[in-house]
């Protein structure tokens, strides 16, 4: 790889930005980190803005490949399954996988980005500037725009600049209205608002090691446990419609809302009133941009590039996963341009394939986790992983567990089976069968990366 002589310019120091930094350091890259907030290790974090993630393999493999697995493993809480509250009814457990080491883990934002910010600045190669806002790029890269913490406007020098600033990225809308790009995003008619479900005497109030999941057709309630015994809760549903956010613009349509759809949850949230009133309703979308990359001078990674919507939990995890292609990449040498061009045609298939999967997982989450069928189909799917380990691996746990295996993978195999879970299923034929092992070894070939 040739090395610029000035420092890469990476704009935004959230996750996958300061992640990126860590990994280009260790490769001997100077860097510049770029921004807009001030410094999280000195302020504390926004309230309102997904509070905790969901962290998978594809995501803990790039922190243990950046160095910095060691600092993260005490913040993370293992959740194994998804525990699903009906009305009227116990809360019950579908496990993720079924395996000991299949789970996912609930991670707080702001301290993942605080640990991601203090392993950046560890390297002696890497600044970091807070209060720095990109305000825009030269269409042809080479001058980035800067606004300083005092208001002040500036334009710097930046011979590659690597744009990790969010789905909302101002490295992407400057390029686009400059016609160097195209965008599309695609808005879901559901909108989510987070509240907080406290410990009580310093303990949770729910299973801390699941995911809660308030499923109500149409619209659902989660939740994901916080290291001090908190659980930080999401509601997501539809913008406008007769059961909607528009519909609870009165505190007493927000009271009687609650009682009706979520009464379990509503005695572990004694600020429900006036967090919802106060806590911000946020906007869902994926964004499709291409190309990312303008010759070997400017690159879009993780939201910037591809911001999905939240249901597989993913969003995060292809940052990451973005980072660990790119810094991969690096090992083989060529120039920048050639970099850039590589990590878009490797990565755009498989971001494209978890933007289709994260939407189809809201489905998933707030309807089907409630049919029966569903239940029986996840039985059998996990019947068959046992039965055909090397060929046959549910979607979900390719996708959480399975980092070998790329999400077009993923999603291609998916496809074929669900084909043959619907036809087992239907035809009341067990995972023990003649017909599933012919439909198994007919459709599935065995998967090159097994036991890798
Ligand atoms: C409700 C919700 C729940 C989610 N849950 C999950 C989950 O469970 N698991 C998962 O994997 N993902 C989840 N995600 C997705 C995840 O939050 C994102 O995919 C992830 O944050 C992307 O990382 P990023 O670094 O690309 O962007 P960000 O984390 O958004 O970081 C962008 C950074 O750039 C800075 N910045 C922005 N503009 C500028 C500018 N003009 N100049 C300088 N700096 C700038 C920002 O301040 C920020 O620090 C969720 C998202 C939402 C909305």
């Amino acid at each position: 790889m040739t090395r610029p002589r000035e420092p890469v310019k990476i704009v935004g120091a959230g996750l996958a930005g300061a992640l990126l930094a860590v990994l280009l350091a260790r490769r001997g890259i100077r860097v510049q980190l770029l921004e807009r907030r001030p410094d999280p290790r000195q302020v504390k974090p926004e309230s309102g803005r997904s509070i905790n993630l969901a962290l998978a393999s594809r995501g803990l493999r790039a922190l243990e490949a950046a160095g910095v697995i060691g600092s993260v493993r005490p913040l993370l809480i293992p959740m194994r399954g998804r525990m699903v509250h009906e009305p009227g009814a116990a809360p019950a457990l579908l496990p993720y996988g079924q395996r000991e080491h299949e789970v996912i883990y609930s991670v707080g934002r702001a301290d993942l980005n605080r640990v991601l910010i203090e392993a950046a600045t560890a390297h002696p190669g890497v600044e970091v500037r807070f209060g720095a806002t990109c305000t825009g790029i030269d269409p042809a890269g080479g001058r980035l725009h800067l606004r300083g913490a005092d208001g002040a406007e500036r334009e710097e020098e930046a011979a590659v600049v690597i744009a990790c600033d969010g789905a909302g990225s101002a490295v992407r809308t400057a390029l686009v209205r400059a016609q160097r790009m195209e965008m599309r995003e695609d808005w879901l008619d559901h909108d989510y608002k987070e509240l907080t479900i406290p410990a009580r005497d310093g303990r949770p109030v729910l299973e801390p090691h699941a995911l809660h999941v308030w499923p109500r057709g149409g619209f659902m309630l989660i939740a994901l446990p916080n290291t001090d015994g908190t659980f930080t809760a999401t509601l997501f549903l539809p913008r406008t419609g007769p059961v909607s956010f528009a519909a609870l613009g009165a505190p007493t349509a927000v009271a009687a809302f609650f009682a009706r759809e979520f009464a379990d949850a509503v005695p572990l949230m004694p600020a429900l009133a006036q967090e919802f009133a106060q806590h911000p309703q946020g906007q869902l979308g994926t964004v499709h941009a291409s190309p990312w990359h303008l010759g070997g001078r400017v690159l879009l990674l993780g939201d910037a590039a591809h911001a999905i919507v939240p249901f597989h939990g993913q969003g995060m995890n292809a940052a990451f996963e973005d980072c660990t292609v790119l810094d991969a990449l690096l090992a083989d040498g060529g120039d920048w341009s050639t970099l850039f061009m590589r990590f878009s045609a490797l990565r755009r298939p498989d971001t494209e394939a978890i933007a289709q999967m994260a939407v189809e997982n809201y489905t998933e989450m707030r309807d089907t986790v409630r049919d029966p069928g569903f239940v029986r189909r996840k039985a059998l799917a996990m019947a068959l992983e046992r039965r055909f380990p090397e060929r046959f691996i549910p979607r979900y746990s390719m996708v959480m567990f399975h980092p070998e295996i790329g999400y077009a993978e993923a999603l291609r195999r998916g496809t074929v089976q669900a084909q043959i879970l619907a036809e087992l299923d239907g035809a009341h034929e067990s995972a023990d069968s003649h017909s599933a092992a012919r439909l198994v070894t007919e459709r599935l070939s065995p998967l090159r990366h097994y036991g890798s």
